[in-house]
């Protein structure tokens, strides 16, 4: 009998990955994805703890999904609520405890274990919350995904303790799968039509994954397996998120200045420009560290599209580390980035700091910041214009015979075309700029 289930993804792309190989999981067992979760058998939320307020918005969701159950109570069916992911792994038992309609919770290593759960009957919630890394690798079934770029997982969980971050509470050491395994994925992905893949990972760059199981001394840094990835026919082109910058070595710098198929693209997250803030966000890094290594990857490949992160209004943080930030920002001038006002993490060593810098202190410093990465956004987009890009067309776009993709520095690009050109590298000659997309014409 068909079965509906719904999946509702919050954060990062991580999140989005694992959505995905639950999609993938839940499908051979007759499960159909809706886009509502009103008469579903089967309601999934994938929660992230690095917004703010990310265990309230979940709550807030389980309440709604309660009344649909409900609803469907009365009519005589039933619907499974499971919470997955990194609010799960952190608030465990209290969320049955909170909404006793929760039938399943999984922690973010632990959502292979779905099918088996579904496929026996259950009085009683399920809570699992172990840190299976390695074996949540291995129950991957090969994805059925069609589409023209894929995210891969190559890593997963954090040794480099953030005071600010819950990632290695909630994701655990760091793990890398191996090699094979990721070029087994690849390729699969690439015989169903893939042409780009970026490869994910917490501390992606901190990958060191062994060949295989036979050979563990056989270790692969991220340069290397680019390398070897790149060696895969049909792949097109390799990006990865998130790299740290205190993992940025010479080897994977020049593994971006000798492989055409590795990006000139890099988000390398600096947070702060102030090395009072920096050491007490514990990054392990100075500015001066970050700027050489800017410096480094400039002088190897000197067309890289930079972009970061900014935290504003972490504890401790006055006008002079503020400004600090600024002059990097200025110094280094990114294609693009992510700016957030500081938020408390219950858990963390920086929930501990006192906090009290005015809220209306850090938005203005946030709206300056703003202002800043959006100038420099757009300046690094006019620079685009007269170009001629390689464009990796993705979807159809919303107007009569137009195309989507993306450059080689992630900027969305419309292009007309008479052709079907999805899945095409295509070379446009960029004519214009509305607000951060890219449009031109085939050359
Ligand atoms: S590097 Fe820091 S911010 Fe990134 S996942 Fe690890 S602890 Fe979190």
């Amino acid at each position: 009998m068909k079965k509906l289930f719904y999946i509702k993804t919050y954060g990062c792309q991580m999140n989005f990955y694992d959505s995905e190989k639950i999609q993938d999981l839940l499908k051979p067992m007759g499960y159909i994805l809706s886009k509502e979760p009103e008469n579903c058998d089967l309601a999934i939320l994938n929660t992230c703890h690095i917004r703010e307020k990310a265990s309230e918005k979940m709550y807030s969701d389980i309440g709604r999904l309660s009344k649909y159950k409900k609803n469907k109570k009365l009519a005589g069916e039933n619907m499974i609520i499971a919470i997955c992911g990194c609010v799960a792994q952190a608030e465990g038992k209290e969320i049955i405890k909170r909404n006793k309609d929760v039938d399943i919770v999984l922690g973010p290593h632990n959502y292979h274990k779905l099918t088996s759960i579904l496929s026996k009957k259950f009085t009683r919630p399920v809570i699992k919350n172990e840190f299976d890394v390695e074996e949540k690798f291995n129950s991957f079934p090969k994805p059925s995904f069609s589409g023209v770029t894929a995210f891969v997982s190559i890593q997963e969980g954090c040794d480099k303790f953030c005071t600010f971050c819950v990632v290695p509470y909630t994701r655990g050491a760091e793990y890398s799968r191996n090699v094979l395994d990721i070029f087994g994925e690849v390729k699969n992905l690439v015989s169903l039509g893939v042409k780009e893949i970026t490869l994910l990972g917490q501390n992606v760059n901190a990958y060191n994954g062994k060949f295989d199981f036979q050979n563990p001394k056989n270790l692969y840094s991220l340069a290397k397996l680019c390398s070897f990835l790149s060696e895969i026919k049909g792949l097109e082109r390799i990006r990865y998120i998130t790299s740290h910058p205190a993992d940025m070595t010479d080897e994977l710098i020049l593994e971006h200045q000798n492989n055409s198929k590795l990006m000139p693209y890099l988000h390398l997250p600096i947070q702060s420009g102030s090395n009072k803030i920096l050491k007490e966000m514990n990054r392990r890094y100075t500015k001066e560290v970050y700027l050489k290594i800017v410096e480094k990857l400039r002088s190897k490949i000197p067309n890289i599209a930079l972009t970061s992160d900014f935290i504003v209004g972490f504890p401790g943080e006055n006008k002079s580390d503020f400004d600090d930030t600024m002059d990097i920002v200025k110094s280094v001038k990114f294609a693009g980035s992510y700016s957030f006002k500081y938020s408390p993490r219950p858990g963390t060593p920086a929930f501990l700091k006192k906090f009290d810098l005015e809220d209306n202190i850090i938005n203005d410093r946030l709206n300056i910041l703003q202002k800043e990465l959006n100038l420099q956004q757009k300046q690094f987009n006019e620079k685009c214009i007269g170009l001629d890009m390689e464009v990796l067309i993705e979807k159809i776009g919303k107007k009569r015979n137009q195309f989507v993709g993306r450059s080689e520095y992630l900027q969305p690009v419309h292009i007309i075309s008479r052709e079907d050109l999805i899945g095409k590298l295509v070379k446009v000659k960029i004519k214009s700029l509305t607000s951060f997309s890219l449009h031109g014409k085939l050359s």
